[in-house]
């Protein structure tokens, strides 16, 4: 029997996959899984208020821009998902529910209620393998070459979730191996223009780590995972200052 897999992206969406800089010389290799809000045009609105569909629940604001400042400032390759993560949250593996989530904080999303086997391979297929293996293939390439990665993944969280306000600015964040989130935390508390803390306001406990593992962990590569509170990275100029700031932070720190 032959299932039925609806299509997730047309011609007229693109490739799921978004690449800047990819003969960038930085060993840094920065990962934007949460970059877009855009949905493929086949989805609608998944049965969202306009407010949902632009808020975090879809992306992370600002990140992008953010990790684009990084990525020019360190002559770093940037790798990003093109699409919203309603659709499928490529920081989570296949298996977890979070990975094509039925509500994120406030809001229950329709089209996102009761996906079939199907649906859910297509989605994955579309969106999460494409992502992964553009990130080992430039791995492997670089190691080919004879030029190490680092990996650093970009995110934005909003100011307030679930009604309460968030006092951290800047979050750190590592799983198992710590090493360059270590470095940069020194680095942090030597400079330290935002309240910066160590696996907030998210932890591995969370299952916020599934990237750093699946490229950092899995190829013994240093790697760490920035999270930006989005209030400070609204416009062209805090998102600069913000992307000075953590090219400093991690420059600092491969240095060390
Ligand atoms: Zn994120």
């Amino acid at each position: 029997m032959v299932l039925a897999r609806p299509k997730i992206l047309s011609e007229a969406d693109g490739d799921c996959v978004g690449i800047e800089r990819i003969d960038g010389r930085s060993p840094v290799l920065i990962v934007c899984e949460h970059a877009s809000k855009t949905l493929p045009a086949s989805f609608g609105d998944l049965g969202l208020p306009d407010e949902a569909l632009s808020s975090h629940i879809a992306w992370d604001p600002g990140a992008l821009a953010v990790a684009r400042g990084i990525s020019d400032g360190l002559d770093a390759t940037l790798v990003y998902q093109r699409f919203s993560r309603l659709i499928y949250d490529c920081n989570r593996p296949p298996s977890s529910p979070g990975a094509m989530p039925e509500t994120s904080e406030i809001y229950a999303i329709p089209g996102n209620k009761d996906l079939t086997a199907e649906e859910r391979l297509a989605r994955t297929d579309a969106l999460y393998v494409p992502f992964h293996d553009a990130i080992r293939g430039l791995i492997r390439d670089r190691r080919a070459r004879g030029q190490d990665s680092v990996i650093v993944t970009i995110h934005s969280f909003t100011p307030v979730y679930h009604g309460r306000e968030r006092a951290v600015e800047l979050g750190i964040l590592h799983d198992e191996d710590s090493r360059l989130a270590d470095r940069m935390l020194e680095a942090a508390a030597e400079a330290p223009l935002y309240r910066t803390e160590r696996n907030q306001p998210y932890g591995p406990e969370d299952g916020v780590t599934h990237t750093l593992i699946l490229h950092g962990l899995s190829n013994g590569l240093r790697n760490v995972m920035i999270e930006v509170r989005n209030d400070l990275i609204t416009d062209d100029v805090g998102q600069g200052v913000m992307a000075d700031y953590l090219k400093g932070l991690l420059q600092q720190s491969l240095d060390a």
